[in-house]
């Protein structure tokens, strides 16, 4: 009789209820907060809810048999975060082609011509900007450093409330505080200056679409990783995946399309959702398997059915429409975003416009005083059907007809015009809002504009799962204890009613 109720107390004090998570936003930050949670509690129910497309600021598109990134391309060879997510979800982490060359435009002409020859970019680079190149050439992998510190926390399961303390934890708080062109000043004088207005100006461009008065000092270096140790990939068959599939693997049930439009406390302190109505491309089919990572049809206009444990924010508050109302936030510094549009062109590139007499490079950035309104120009590849080159050209606004006109030979074709609301308008010394928003509430997108990119999303999805996982066991251990006499006392009860059938 004893133990039967000690195998009834046993199994009260290890059941609870499955706990419900949810996650606002499909991208690699709510895919990888999805991942997380999965592995630190195995039963979590875990719902994801993604207005648009899996992927978010990842998507790639077919051009002719060329598939074009149209957001996040590339990511450096030791975002180990990234790395991870993809290994866990079975996607191929593939080097993108690197053939072709360089070139820097700085509205009138180019200014610096990359060469075949190793040797003679060299001493182009030198002839140009002396030895100051060499000088700021290990500062990102020193920054890097100190970056690789939030690792081994992460991994711990280390939990911060707020982003400067996990960037004063590893070191990296003050670049946030001073643009770039202040650090490097700082740093260097006005040494680096026409390097800095010309090279490293021509590559914040490319990434962040702003300059370096503009940009603080580790979104600077964050971006020119890839510049000054060139090891990139991609994931094979479009970054997007990288969301669809771990949230496949995670299996999270994903509602998409489905617009989360409110998320409300309830007096027990879980939260409910309302979703919105809206037309949206909704999931694609192939990526979002039923009973792997399902798509659910969203019930649109009504409230999630359950109320959530714990709520994971996994997308910019910024055009997101969410609203918290009856909830108490924090302040929550005001933030704009840097418009960039992504335009695809089938064509020729006319030489003449950059002074060639044939067009010889595969990239073209433009330096910080260039009066252009494009911002950077590559090369994608070549149609399958008539082995045409597509090019790919950043802007902050649709470039004007006659602007294309100017750089492409006759008969060219637009074939995508992509507006993104594509990264923070950097605005050093940066404010930032917390991780933790409320008791279950958390917000990934938190630390964006400290530095955007996939390897920063991933790692904000993976600090609000920490906090997130932490919340819901101390929930369920006060719920445990809350419960533990009751459940007991029945257990024991129900033993007592055995033993006293058994003796009948
Ligand atoms: C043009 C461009 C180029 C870039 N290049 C690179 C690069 O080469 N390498 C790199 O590492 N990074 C790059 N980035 C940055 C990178 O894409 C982002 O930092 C990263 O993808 C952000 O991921 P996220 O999950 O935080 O946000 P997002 O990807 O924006 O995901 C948020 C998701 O939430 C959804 N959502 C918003 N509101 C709601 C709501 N109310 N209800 C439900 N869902 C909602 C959105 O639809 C979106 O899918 C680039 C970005 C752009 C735009």
């Amino acid at each position: 009789m004893w133990s039967t109720a000690l195998l009834l107390v046993i199994a009260a004090c290890s059941v609870s209820a499955t706990q419900r998570v949810a996650v606002i936003g499909g991208g690699v930050a709510g895919a990888s907060a999805a991942h997380y949670i999965r592995q630190a509690i195995g039963e979590a129910s875990i719902e994801v809810f993604e207005r648009n497309q899996l992927g978010g600021r990842a998507q790639e598109q077919d051009c002719d048999g060329v598939l074009v990134e149209l957001g996040a391309s590339i990511v450096w060879h030791k975002n180990y975060l990234v790395k991870d997510l993809a290994a866990a979800a079975g996607l191929e982490c593939v080097s993108p082609p690197s053939d072709g060359l360089l070139a820097v435009y700085d509205g009138k002409e180019l200014v610096f011509e990359q060469s075949t020859w190793g040797i003679v970019s060299l001493l182009r680079l030198i002839l140009r900007y002396g030895f100051s190149w060499w000088s700021f050439r290990s500062a990102p992998a020193a920054m890097f450093e100190k970056f690789t510190g939030i690792y081994p926390l992460l991994d711990n399961g280390t939990t911060f409330d707020r982003p400067e303390q996990l960037l004063k934890a590893v070191g990296l708080y003050e670049y946030t505080q001073a643009s770039l062109f202040e650090y490097l000043r700082e740093n260097y004088g006005s040494s680096l200056d026409l390097l800095a207005k010309e090279l490293i100006a021509g590559v914040n461009k490319v990434n962040y679409n702003q300059n370096n008065m503009q940009i603080n000092a580790l979104a600077g270096h964050v971006s020119l990783l890839p510049a000054t140790e060139p090891s990139v990939f991609k994931i094979k068959g479009g970054n997007s995946q990288l969301a669809s599939r771990v949230l496949q693997v995670a299996n999270a049930t994903v509602h998409c399309p489905a617009a989360v439009a409110a998320v409300q406390q309830l007096a027990d302190g879980r939260f409910q959702l309302e979703l919105q109505k809206q037309a949206g491309h909704g999931c694609p089919a192939g990526d979002v398997q039923a009973g792997a990572g399902q798509c659910a049809e969203s019930p649109s206009g009504a409230t999630a059915p359950q109320p959530f444990d714990a709520v994971v924010v996994a997308t910019p508050l910024e055009g997101s429409g969410l609203t918290f109302p009856g909830l108490h936030l924090p302040v929550i510094p005001a933030r704009k975003f840097q418009q960039t549009v992504a335009t695809v062109i089938k064509g020729a590139v006319r030489p003449s416009y950059f002074g060639l007499s044939a067009m010889t490079y595969s990239a073209v950035m433009v330096t910080e005083e260039a009066a252009v309104p494009w911002s950077s120009l590559s090369l994608l590849g070549r149609t399958a059907s008539d082995n045409v080159t597509l090019w790919k050209l950043f802007s902050s606004e649709r470039l004007p007809h006659a602007w294309t006109e100017m750089m492409f030979e006759a008969g060219y074709e637009v074939v995508v015009n992509k507006t993104w609301s594509a990264y923070p308008k950097f605005d050093p010394p940066e404010d930032m809002a917390p991780f933790k928003l409320a008791d279950g509430l958390f917000y990934a997108a938190a630390l964006e504009n400290a530095a955007s990119a996939m390897e920063v999303a991933a790692i904000e999805g993976r600090m609000t799962a920490a906090l997130a996982v932490k919340h819901l066991r101390a929930a369920a251990a006060a719920q445990q204890a809350g419960q533990g006499p009751q459940l007991v006392q029945a257990g024991a009860e129900r033993a007592a009613e055995e033993g006293a059938a058994a003796a009948a």
